[in-house]
Protein backbone atom coordinates (compact mmCIF):
# COMPACT_ATOMS: atom_id res chain seq x y z
CA UNK A 1 0.00 0.00 0.00
CA UNK A 2 1.27 3.23 0.79
CA UNK A 3 5.02 1.82 1.64
CA UNK A 4 4.40 -0.54 -1.44
CA UNK A 5 3.90 2.50 -3.49
CA UNK A 6 7.23 4.16 -1.93
CA UNK A 7 9.68 1.36 -2.87
CA UNK A 8 7.96 1.64 -6.40
CA UNK A 9 9.44 5.08 -7.14
CA UNK A 10 12.97 4.76 -8.27
CA UNK A 11 14.03 7.95 -9.27
CA UNK A 12 15.66 9.30 -12.03
CA UNK A 13 18.61 10.17 -9.89
CA UNK A 14 19.47 6.92 -8.81
CA UNK A 15 20.54 6.17 -12.45
CA UNK A 16 23.16 8.23 -12.01
CA UNK A 17 22.81 10.33 -14.96
CA UNK A 18 24.31 13.89 -14.93
CA UNK A 19 23.13 16.89 -14.44
CA UNK A 20 22.20 17.97 -17.90
CA UNK A 21 19.60 15.45 -18.66
CA UNK A 22 18.52 15.29 -14.86
CA UNK A 23 17.91 19.34 -15.80
CA UNK A 24 16.13 18.01 -18.82
CA UNK A 25 14.28 15.07 -17.20
CA UNK A 26 12.48 17.63 -14.53
CA UNK A 27 12.14 20.30 -17.01
CA UNK A 28 10.01 17.85 -19.25
CA UNK A 29 7.62 16.89 -16.18
CA UNK A 30 9.25 13.59 -16.25
CA UNK A 31 8.70 12.81 -12.27
CA UNK A 32 9.79 9.42 -11.95
CA UNK A 33 10.63 7.02 -14.55
CA UNK A 34 8.13 4.37 -16.04
CA UNK A 35 8.43 0.62 -15.63
CA UNK A 36 10.52 0.03 -18.94
CA UNK A 37 12.54 2.92 -17.94
CA UNK A 38 13.16 1.62 -14.56
CA UNK A 39 14.28 -2.08 -16.02
CA UNK A 40 15.72 -0.83 -19.36
CA UNK A 41 18.34 2.04 -18.47
CA UNK A 42 20.14 0.57 -15.78
CA UNK A 43 21.33 -2.50 -18.12
CA UNK A 44 21.49 -0.22 -20.87
CA UNK A 45 23.90 2.10 -18.88
CA UNK A 46 25.97 -0.95 -17.39
CA UNK A 47 26.47 -2.21 -21.81
CA UNK A 48 23.93 -4.66 -22.19
CA UNK A 49 22.27 -5.57 -25.35
CA UNK A 50 18.31 -5.24 -24.75
CA UNK A 51 15.48 -6.99 -25.94
CA UNK A 52 12.62 -4.92 -24.93
CA UNK A 53 9.09 -5.80 -25.58
CA UNK A 54 7.00 -2.27 -25.04
CA UNK A 55 4.14 -0.08 -27.07
CA UNK A 56 3.99 3.18 -27.60
CA UNK A 57 3.01 5.25 -24.66
CA UNK A 58 5.07 3.03 -22.26
CA UNK A 59 8.04 5.34 -22.02
CA UNK A 60 10.07 3.45 -23.94
CA UNK A 61 11.98 6.21 -26.27
CA UNK A 62 13.20 7.83 -22.89
CA UNK A 63 14.44 4.36 -21.68
CA UNK A 64 17.36 3.75 -24.78
CA UNK A 65 17.73 7.55 -25.02
CA UNK A 66 18.98 8.49 -21.86
CA UNK A 67 21.50 5.50 -21.81
CA UNK A 68 23.14 6.61 -25.71
CA UNK A 69 22.85 10.66 -24.28
CA UNK A 70 25.08 9.05 -21.25
CA UNK A 71 27.12 7.59 -23.77
CA UNK A 72 27.84 9.96 -26.45
CA UNK A 73 27.92 12.56 -24.07
CA UNK A 74 29.37 15.78 -25.70
CA UNK A 75 30.29 16.46 -29.23
CA UNK A 76 32.99 14.97 -30.60
CA UNK A 77 33.72 14.51 -34.21
CA UNK A 78 32.33 14.05 -37.17
CA UNK A 79 30.60 10.88 -37.61
CA UNK A 80 27.31 9.29 -35.68
CA UNK A 81 28.32 7.38 -32.71
CA UNK A 82 24.86 6.35 -32.43
CA UNK A 83 22.10 5.06 -34.79
CA UNK A 84 18.50 4.67 -34.20
CA UNK A 85 16.56 3.01 -37.06
CA UNK A 86 12.86 3.60 -37.25
CA UNK A 87 10.13 2.33 -39.59
CA UNK A 88 8.07 5.62 -40.24
CA UNK A 89 9.31 8.83 -40.65
CA UNK A 90 6.56 9.82 -38.56
CA UNK A 91 8.08 8.13 -35.66
CA UNK A 92 11.50 9.32 -36.23
CA UNK A 93 10.41 12.85 -35.84
CA UNK A 94 8.82 11.96 -32.74
CA UNK A 95 12.48 9.88 -31.58
CA UNK A 96 14.24 13.16 -32.89
CA UNK A 97 11.90 15.45 -30.57
CA UNK A 98 12.54 13.68 -27.64
CA UNK A 99 16.07 13.85 -28.23
CA UNK A 100 15.43 17.56 -28.47
CA UNK A 101 13.59 17.21 -24.64
CA UNK A 102 16.14 15.74 -23.36
CA UNK A 103 19.39 16.84 -25.11
CA UNK A 104 18.53 20.37 -24.24
CA UNK A 105 21.62 20.74 -22.09
CA UNK A 106 24.21 19.13 -23.96
CA UNK A 107 26.01 20.19 -27.47
CA UNK A 108 24.92 16.77 -28.99
CA UNK A 109 24.66 17.36 -32.91
CA UNK A 110 21.19 14.97 -33.99
CA UNK A 111 19.17 14.79 -36.62
CA UNK A 112 16.60 12.44 -38.85
CA UNK A 113 16.82 11.29 -41.80
CA UNK A 114 13.66 9.92 -43.33
CA UNK A 115 12.74 9.77 -47.43
CA UNK A 116 9.70 11.33 -48.94
CA UNK A 117 12.10 14.57 -49.03
CA UNK A 118 15.01 15.59 -51.61
CA UNK A 119 18.09 13.97 -49.67
CA UNK A 120 20.06 17.67 -49.89
CA UNK A 121 19.21 19.41 -47.19
CA UNK A 122 20.01 15.91 -45.02
CA UNK A 123 23.29 16.10 -46.70
CA UNK A 124 24.04 19.07 -45.54
CA UNK A 125 23.14 18.55 -42.23
CA UNK A 126 25.16 15.72 -42.12
CA UNK A 127 28.72 17.12 -43.16
CA UNK A 128 28.71 19.55 -40.64
CA UNK A 129 28.85 16.30 -37.92
CA UNK A 130 26.51 14.55 -35.95
CA UNK A 131 26.41 12.73 -32.74
CA UNK A 132 23.28 10.78 -33.34
CA UNK A 133 21.39 10.07 -36.16
CA UNK A 134 17.90 8.98 -36.17
CA UNK A 135 16.67 7.27 -39.62
CA UNK A 136 14.39 4.83 -41.50
CA UNK A 137 16.48 2.14 -43.58
CA UNK A 138 15.97 2.79 -46.81
CA UNK A 139 16.87 6.18 -46.46
CA UNK A 140 19.98 5.66 -44.68
CA UNK A 141 21.51 3.10 -46.71
CA UNK A 142 20.75 5.49 -49.46
CA UNK A 143 23.17 7.95 -48.17
CA UNK A 144 25.38 5.09 -46.68
CA UNK A 145 26.11 3.52 -50.33
CA UNK A 146 26.57 7.64 -51.94
CA UNK A 147 29.59 7.78 -49.84
CA UNK A 148 27.64 10.65 -47.59
CA UNK A 149 27.70 9.06 -44.08
CA UNK A 150 30.14 7.69 -42.40
CA UNK A 151 29.19 4.79 -40.00
CA UNK A 152 32.28 3.40 -38.88
CA UNK A 153 32.22 5.18 -35.60
CA UNK A 154 29.00 3.68 -34.31
CA UNK A 155 28.83 2.47 -31.01
CA UNK A 156 25.21 2.33 -30.50
CA UNK A 157 22.70 0.99 -32.54
CA UNK A 158 18.55 0.86 -32.04
CA UNK A 159 15.76 -0.81 -33.72
CA UNK A 160 12.72 0.52 -32.66
CA UNK A 161 9.22 -0.78 -33.82
CA UNK A 162 11.08 -3.64 -34.99
CA UNK A 163 8.32 -5.59 -35.56
CA UNK A 164 7.03 -3.17 -37.72
CA UNK A 165 10.18 -2.55 -39.54
CA UNK A 166 10.15 -6.32 -40.55
CA UNK A 167 6.37 -6.17 -41.30
CA UNK A 168 7.31 -3.34 -43.74
CA UNK A 169 10.14 -5.50 -45.19
CA UNK A 170 13.21 -3.77 -44.38
CA UNK A 171 14.75 -6.75 -43.45
CA UNK A 172 17.26 -6.72 -46.59
CA UNK A 173 18.32 -2.98 -45.75
CA UNK A 174 18.85 -4.28 -41.60
CA UNK A 175 20.95 -7.14 -43.03
CA UNK A 176 23.01 -4.95 -45.52
CA UNK A 177 23.74 -2.28 -42.24
CA UNK A 178 24.56 -5.06 -40.07
CA UNK A 179 27.19 -5.91 -42.65
CA UNK A 180 28.58 -2.60 -42.36
CA UNK A 181 28.73 -0.97 -39.01
CA UNK A 182 31.67 -1.97 -36.61
CA UNK A 183 30.66 -5.17 -34.92
CA UNK A 184 31.85 -4.28 -31.39
CA UNK A 185 28.56 -2.76 -30.09
CA UNK A 186 25.73 -2.05 -28.01
CA UNK A 187 22.73 -2.90 -30.21
CA UNK A 188 19.17 -2.49 -28.65
CA UNK A 189 16.06 -3.64 -29.56
CA UNK A 190 12.43 -2.33 -28.98
CA UNK A 191 9.51 -4.37 -30.37
CA UNK A 192 5.63 -3.94 -29.39
CA UNK A 193 5.18 -7.90 -29.94
CA UNK A 194 7.32 -10.86 -29.65
CA UNK A 195 6.08 -12.39 -33.21
CA UNK A 196 8.30 -14.98 -34.53
CA UNK A 197 10.38 -12.98 -37.00
CA UNK A 198 11.32 -10.61 -34.10
CA UNK A 199 12.86 -13.32 -32.33
CA UNK A 200 14.64 -14.42 -34.77
CA UNK A 201 16.37 -11.54 -35.77
CA UNK A 202 17.25 -10.77 -31.87
CA UNK A 203 19.16 -14.04 -32.30
CA UNK A 204 21.18 -12.59 -35.54
CA UNK A 205 21.42 -9.27 -33.97
CA UNK A 206 22.03 -9.36 -30.15
CA UNK A 207 24.57 -10.56 -28.01
CA UNK A 208 23.29 -12.23 -24.72
CA UNK A 209 20.79 -9.97 -24.57
CA UNK A 210 18.75 -9.04 -21.77
CA UNK A 211 14.86 -9.33 -22.29
CA UNK A 212 12.68 -7.05 -20.90
CA UNK A 213 9.25 -7.18 -21.23
CA UNK A 214 6.73 -4.65 -20.45
CA UNK A 215 3.18 -6.09 -20.63
CA UNK A 216 0.70 -2.95 -20.13
CA UNK A 217 -2.03 -3.72 -18.19
CA UNK A 218 -3.97 -3.23 -21.55
CA UNK A 219 -7.21 -3.73 -20.40
CA UNK A 220 -9.27 -1.73 -17.91
CA UNK A 221 -11.31 -3.81 -15.22
CA UNK A 222 -15.16 -4.74 -16.08
CA UNK A 223 -16.16 -3.10 -13.25
CA UNK A 224 -15.50 0.61 -14.54
CA UNK A 225 -17.39 2.61 -16.65
CA UNK A 226 -15.70 5.33 -18.65
CA UNK A 227 -16.93 7.79 -20.83
CA UNK A 228 -15.30 11.07 -22.20
CA UNK A 229 -15.74 14.00 -22.75
CA UNK A 230 -14.45 16.40 -25.14
CA UNK A 231 -13.93 19.70 -23.21
CA UNK A 232 -12.86 22.84 -24.80
CA UNK A 233 -10.83 24.27 -22.72
CA UNK A 234 -9.84 24.72 -18.97
CA UNK A 235 -12.19 26.41 -17.81
CA UNK A 236 -14.90 24.71 -19.08
CA UNK A 237 -13.13 21.67 -17.79
CA UNK A 238 -13.17 23.75 -14.29
CA UNK A 239 -17.21 24.56 -15.27
CA UNK A 240 -17.32 20.52 -15.56
CA UNK A 241 -15.76 19.06 -12.26
CA UNK A 242 -18.08 21.40 -10.67
CA UNK A 243 -20.97 19.98 -12.40
CA UNK A 244 -20.57 16.49 -11.79
CA UNK A 245 -19.24 17.33 -8.02
CA UNK A 246 -22.66 18.91 -7.43
CA UNK A 247 -24.06 15.56 -7.23
CA UNK A 248 -22.08 14.79 -3.45
CA UNK A 249 -23.86 11.26 -3.13
CA UNK A 250 -22.62 9.56 -5.86
CA UNK A 251 -19.85 11.47 -6.11
CA UNK A 252 -18.42 10.78 -2.58
CA UNK A 253 -14.98 9.47 -2.64
CA UNK A 254 -13.40 11.20 -5.79
CA UNK A 255 -9.96 11.09 -7.55
CA UNK A 256 -8.88 13.68 -9.60
CA UNK A 257 -5.81 12.78 -11.74
CA UNK A 258 -3.92 15.68 -13.68
CA UNK A 259 -0.66 14.97 -15.75
CA UNK A 260 1.40 17.84 -13.96
CA UNK A 261 2.36 19.22 -10.50
CA UNK A 262 1.53 22.23 -11.28
CA UNK A 263 -2.58 21.59 -11.92
CA UNK A 264 -2.53 18.96 -9.20
CA UNK A 265 -2.17 22.21 -6.62
CA UNK A 266 -4.57 24.45 -8.94
CA UNK A 267 -7.02 21.51 -8.96
CA UNK A 268 -6.99 21.13 -6.11
CA UNK A 269 -6.78 24.70 -4.47
CA UNK A 270 -9.74 25.47 -6.67
CA UNK A 271 -11.55 22.83 -4.92
CA UNK A 272 -10.88 23.91 -1.68
CA UNK A 273 -11.22 27.58 -2.12
CA UNK A 274 -14.95 26.73 -3.23
CA UNK A 275 -14.94 24.38 -0.10
CA UNK A 276 -16.73 21.36 -1.93
CA UNK A 277 -15.22 18.88 0.54
CA UNK A 278 -11.63 18.04 2.26
CA UNK A 279 -9.25 17.83 -0.78
CA UNK A 280 -5.51 16.66 -0.50
CA UNK A 281 -3.08 16.89 -3.53
CA UNK A 282 -0.60 14.11 -3.83
CA UNK A 283 2.33 14.12 -6.33
CA UNK A 284 6.47 14.05 -6.93
CA UNK A 285 7.10 17.32 -4.58
CA UNK A 286 5.07 15.96 -1.90
CA UNK A 287 7.14 14.44 0.80
CA UNK A 288 6.45 10.84 1.92
CA UNK A 289 4.68 11.23 4.95
CA UNK A 290 2.47 13.92 3.64
CA UNK A 291 1.44 11.30 0.50
CA UNK A 292 1.23 8.44 3.45
CA UNK A 293 -0.95 11.05 5.75
CA UNK A 294 -3.13 12.25 2.26
CA UNK A 295 -3.75 8.58 1.43
CA UNK A 296 -4.93 7.44 5.04
CA UNK A 297 -6.89 10.31 5.29
CA UNK A 298 -8.54 9.60 1.92
CA UNK A 299 -9.08 5.59 2.73
CA UNK A 300 -10.39 6.43 6.35
CA UNK A 301 -13.62 9.15 4.18
CA UNK A 302 -12.51 12.15 5.85
CA UNK A 303 -11.21 13.64 2.31
CA UNK A 304 -13.52 13.35 -0.33
CA UNK A 305 -10.92 14.19 -3.23
CA UNK A 306 -7.60 13.50 -3.83
CA UNK A 307 -6.23 15.37 -6.57
CA UNK A 308 -3.36 13.09 -7.84
CA UNK A 309 -0.52 13.03 -10.85
CA UNK A 310 0.84 10.04 -12.36
CA UNK A 311 3.76 9.48 -9.90
CA UNK A 312 0.76 8.68 -7.44
CA UNK A 313 -1.52 6.58 -9.45
CA UNK A 314 0.07 3.16 -8.61
CA UNK A 315 0.47 3.65 -5.13
CA UNK A 316 -3.01 4.13 -4.45
CA UNK A 317 -4.84 1.38 -3.10
CA UNK A 318 -8.33 2.25 -1.87
CA UNK A 319 -11.53 0.86 -2.12
CA UNK A 320 -15.01 2.51 -2.93
CA UNK A 321 -13.53 5.02 -4.74
CA UNK A 322 -16.65 6.49 -6.61
CA UNK A 323 -15.02 7.98 -9.56
CA UNK A 324 -11.68 8.84 -11.24
CA UNK A 325 -11.40 11.75 -13.27
CA UNK A 326 -9.14 12.28 -15.90
CA UNK A 327 -8.57 16.17 -15.94
CA UNK A 328 -6.16 15.67 -17.96
CA UNK A 329 -4.98 13.13 -20.46
CA UNK A 330 -2.04 10.88 -19.58
CA UNK A 331 0.89 10.95 -22.54
CA UNK A 332 2.21 7.87 -20.84
CA UNK A 333 -0.76 5.80 -22.14
CA UNK A 334 -0.35 2.85 -19.66
CA UNK A 335 -1.16 5.29 -17.11
CA UNK A 336 -4.89 5.97 -18.37
CA UNK A 337 -5.28 1.81 -17.12
CA UNK A 338 -3.79 2.69 -14.13
CA UNK A 339 -5.50 6.01 -13.34
CA UNK A 340 -8.90 4.09 -14.45
CA UNK A 341 -7.93 1.05 -12.54
CA UNK A 342 -8.37 3.04 -9.37
CA UNK A 343 -11.84 2.68 -8.95
CA UNK A 344 -13.64 -0.18 -9.52
CA UNK A 345 -11.63 -2.31 -7.00
CA UNK A 346 -12.64 -5.25 -5.26
CA UNK A 347 -15.31 -5.95 -7.26
CA UNK A 348 -17.23 -2.84 -6.62
CA UNK A 349 -18.45 -0.72 -9.24
CA UNK A 350 -16.78 2.68 -10.75
CA UNK A 351 -16.46 5.21 -13.03
CA UNK A 352 -13.96 7.15 -14.90
CA UNK A 353 -14.17 10.04 -16.43
CA UNK A 354 -11.89 12.03 -19.20
CA UNK A 355 -11.63 15.06 -20.35
CA UNK A 356 -9.80 16.09 -23.46
CA UNK A 357 -9.66 19.07 -25.01
CA UNK A 358 -9.30 19.37 -28.87
CA UNK A 359 -5.28 18.71 -28.97
CA UNK A 360 -5.58 15.89 -26.06
CA UNK A 361 -8.01 14.00 -28.44
CA UNK A 362 -4.94 12.56 -30.59
CA UNK A 363 -3.84 10.67 -27.20
CA UNK A 364 -7.18 9.60 -26.15
CA UNK A 365 -7.27 7.70 -29.57
CA UNK A 366 -3.64 6.25 -28.93
CA UNK A 367 -5.00 5.44 -25.52
CA UNK A 368 -7.90 3.42 -27.38
CA UNK A 369 -5.35 1.55 -29.36
CA UNK A 370 -3.62 0.24 -26.13
CA UNK A 371 -6.78 -0.27 -24.64
CA UNK A 372 -8.30 -2.02 -27.48
CA UNK A 373 -11.64 -0.21 -26.72
CA UNK A 374 -13.24 2.92 -27.68
CA UNK A 375 -14.71 4.91 -24.91
CA UNK A 376 -17.28 5.97 -25.06
CA UNK A 377 -17.96 9.77 -25.85
CA UNK A 378 -20.93 11.65 -24.34
CA UNK A 379 -21.74 15.58 -25.24
CA UNK A 380 -21.26 18.32 -22.55
CA UNK A 381 -24.53 18.39 -20.38
CA UNK A 382 -26.30 21.45 -21.16
CA UNK A 383 -26.03 22.88 -17.63
CA UNK A 384 -22.34 23.37 -18.22
CA UNK A 385 -21.39 26.70 -19.47
CA UNK A 386 -18.86 26.50 -22.07
CA UNK A 387 -16.46 29.05 -21.79
CA UNK A 388 -14.72 31.01 -24.40
CA UNK A 389 -11.03 29.78 -25.40
CA UNK A 390 -8.55 32.21 -23.97
CA UNK A 391 -6.11 33.43 -26.48
CA UNK A 392 -2.71 32.31 -25.24
CA UNK A 393 -4.28 28.59 -24.34
CA UNK A 394 -5.61 28.49 -28.33
CA UNK A 395 -2.71 29.42 -28.95
CA UNK A 396 -1.22 25.84 -27.04
CA UNK A 397 -4.03 23.90 -28.06
CA UNK A 398 -3.25 25.28 -32.59
CA UNK A 399 0.02 24.43 -32.03
CA UNK A 400 -0.14 20.93 -30.59
CA UNK A 401 -2.74 19.98 -33.24
CA UNK A 402 -0.52 21.21 -35.93
CA UNK A 403 2.36 19.55 -34.17
CA UNK A 404 0.59 15.92 -34.54
CA UNK A 405 0.04 16.89 -37.86
CA UNK A 406 3.53 17.77 -38.89
CA UNK A 407 4.59 14.44 -37.29
CA UNK A 408 1.70 12.82 -39.77
CA UNK A 409 3.05 14.41 -42.76
CA UNK A 410 6.13 16.17 -42.43
CA UNK A 411 5.27 18.37 -45.24
CA UNK A 412 2.17 19.82 -43.69
CA UNK A 413 2.70 23.58 -43.02
CA UNK A 414 0.52 25.07 -40.15
CA UNK A 415 -0.31 28.23 -39.24
CA UNK A 416 2.16 27.40 -36.21
CA UNK A 417 4.65 25.56 -38.38
CA UNK A 418 8.26 25.64 -36.31
CA UNK A 419 11.18 26.49 -38.44
CA UNK A 420 13.01 23.07 -37.62
CA UNK A 421 16.64 24.76 -35.86
CA UNK A 422 19.49 22.69 -37.72
CA UNK A 423 21.12 20.45 -36.89
CA UNK A 424 19.75 21.05 -33.09
CA UNK A 425 15.96 20.51 -33.67
CA UNK A 426 13.98 22.65 -31.25
CA UNK A 427 11.08 20.86 -30.02
CA UNK A 428 8.07 21.77 -30.55
CA UNK A 429 6.12 22.41 -27.13
CA UNK A 430 3.73 19.72 -26.14
CA UNK A 431 3.59 19.07 -23.05
CA UNK A 432 2.99 20.93 -20.03
CA UNK A 433 0.26 23.54 -19.35
CA UNK A 434 -1.22 25.80 -20.90
CA UNK A 435 -0.21 29.05 -19.88
CA UNK A 436 -2.92 30.33 -18.68
CA UNK A 437 -4.00 32.99 -16.54
CA UNK A 438 -7.30 31.19 -15.30
CA UNK A 439 -5.85 30.26 -12.53
CA UNK A 440 -5.05 33.83 -11.50
CA UNK A 441 -8.39 35.15 -12.13
CA UNK A 442 -9.94 32.54 -9.74
CA UNK A 443 -7.39 32.91 -6.83
CA UNK A 444 -8.86 33.95 -3.71
CA UNK A 445 -7.13 35.28 -0.55
CA UNK A 446 -7.28 33.08 2.69
CA UNK A 447 -7.31 29.52 0.35
CA UNK A 448 -5.32 27.16 2.23
CA UNK A 449 -4.97 23.40 2.28
CA UNK A 450 -3.46 21.44 5.66
P1 LIG B 1 6.97 6.73 -25.71
O1 LIG B 1 6.41 5.44 -25.19
O2 LIG B 1 8.45 6.74 -25.70
O3 LIG B 1 6.36 7.07 -27.03
O4 LIG B 1 6.56 7.90 -24.67
C1 LIG B 1 5.25 8.32 -24.49
C2 LIG B 1 5.15 9.70 -23.83
O5 LIG B 1 5.54 9.64 -22.48
C3 LIG B 1 6.00 10.77 -24.46
O6 LIG B 1 5.18 11.91 -24.62
C4 LIG B 1 7.08 11.04 -23.44
O7 LIG B 1 7.50 12.38 -23.49
C5 LIG B 1 6.39 10.72 -22.14
N1 LIG B 1 7.29 10.20 -21.09
C6 LIG B 1 8.36 9.40 -21.23
N2 LIG B 1 8.90 9.08 -20.04
C7 LIG B 1 8.12 9.67 -19.10
C8 LIG B 1 8.14 9.70 -17.66
N3 LIG B 1 9.07 9.07 -16.96
N4 LIG B 1 7.18 10.41 -17.04
C9 LIG B 1 6.23 11.07 -17.75
N5 LIG B 1 6.16 11.08 -19.09
C10 LIG B 1 7.09 10.38 -19.77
Amino acid sequence: MAEEAEKEVTTFEDFKLNKQLLNAIEEAGYEKPTPIQQQAIPQALAGHDLFGIAQTGTGKTAAYLLPILMKVKYAQGMNPRALILAPTRELAMQIEENIGVLAKYTDLRYTAIYGGLGPKTQIEIISKGLDIIVSTPKRLLELYLKGELVLKELKTLVLDEADKMMDMGFMPQIRQLLEVIPRKRQNLLFSATMHDKVVELSEEFLEFPLRIEITPQATPVETVSQVLYQVPNLRTKIAMLEYLLKDKESFNRVIIFTRSKKNAENVAKFLERKEYGEVRAIHGNKGQNTRINSMEAFKSGEVRFLVATDVASRGIDVSLVSHVINFDVPFVYEDYVHRIGRTGRAENEGAAITFANEAEMYHVRKIEKVIRMEIPQEPLPEEVEIHPTPFDEQQEIARDIDHQKRLANPDFKGAFHEKKAIPKAKPAKSKGDPKNSFWQKTKKKGGRRR
